[in-house]
């Protein structure tokens, strides 16, 4: 133990950095450690597009999400790698759409759940659930989001900077069929994902930098991507950097992460 108190309190570990703290503290949070900020840091100033990419992956989700509230009628959101809560959150912005959304959140991060009450809090009409649970356990995923969804009904699936962090090998598109197959005709499937086909250089490096802090990551091509939604329907404009996806604004310059929005027919 270090001299600055228990290192590992409620399975949170302060002494190594954590992929949820420094996105966390790219977006400009304050749940984040020493550790976390540090390697932020580090990995900023190799790649200074990285907070950048951050910010234009949380646009995405708010776009995605509210896109798929107002024009497919989606009621039910499935979203799992949540995140540290950063408003708004998905169910704000699905409930902001429709207030009687249903929506369940998973993480597998101990630190996400000590934040989760900040998920919980929707509107009267609707439904926030959070689970802890491993991606790679879709199962159980499954079991618990039948609880708060109808699964006989379309849901969005959302994936969110999620497979970056879960290799092929480690069951990356098991754990996508899986829940996809699960879910009704009608459901959608949201999906980003981090690639190195725009800025191969900092991208490697910012891998490097995140595997000496014990973080492994995945790049991964858009053919590598397209993988994903084999079955499925891609909405306009298909897979692209997640800031040409219908943007509101201009891009600002290249973002290293694919998104795409596709629907299960
Ligand atoms: N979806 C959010 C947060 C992305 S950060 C957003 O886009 O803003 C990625 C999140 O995925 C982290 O919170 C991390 O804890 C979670 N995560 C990583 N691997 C996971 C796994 N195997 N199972 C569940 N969650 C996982």
């Amino acid at each position: 133990m270090t001299g600055t108190g228990p290192p590992i309190q409620d399975g949170i570990d302060t002494t190594r950095p954590h992929p949820a703290r420094v996105y966390d503290w790219f977006l400009g949070g304050k749940d984040n450690y020493p550790v976390d900020e540090e390697l932020g840091r580090r990995i900023a100033a190799i790649d200074g597009g990285a907070p950048k990419a951050a910010r234009a992956n949380r646009a995405f989700m708010r776009r995605g999400t509210r896109m798929l509230a107002t024009e497919r009628g989606i009621r039910q959101f499935l979203d799992i790698g949540t995140g540290i809560p950063t408003e708004p959150n998905l169910h704000r912005i699905a409930q902001s759409v429709a207030p009687d959304a249903r929506v369940v959140y998973v993480d597998n991060d101990p630190l996400v759940l000590a934040h989760a009450s900040a998920l919980l809090r929707g509107t009267p009409q609707g439904v926030t659930e959070y689970v802890q649970a491993d991606a790679r356990d879709p199962h159980a995923i499954l079991d618990e989001a039948a609880r708060v969804l109808d699964l006989d009904r379309p849901v969005a699936l959302s994936l969110i900077a999620l497979l970056h962090f879960i290799a092929d090998e480690d069951g990356a598109h098991d754990l996508v069929d899986t829940l996809v197959g699960a879910l009704a005709p009608g459901s959608c499937l949201v999906l980003s994902t981090m690639t190195a086909d725009f800025e191969p250089e900092n991208v490697r490096r910012g891998i490097a930098a995140y595997a000496a802090g014990g973080v492994t990551l995945v790049a991964r091509s858009r053919a590598g991507v397209g993988t994903f939604f084999e079955g499925l329907r891609l909405l306009e404009p298909g897979i692209v950097s997640v800031a040409e996806w219908r943007p509101e604004e201009a891009p600002d310059g290249p973002i290293s992460l694919y998104g795409g929005v596709a629907v299960k027919p």
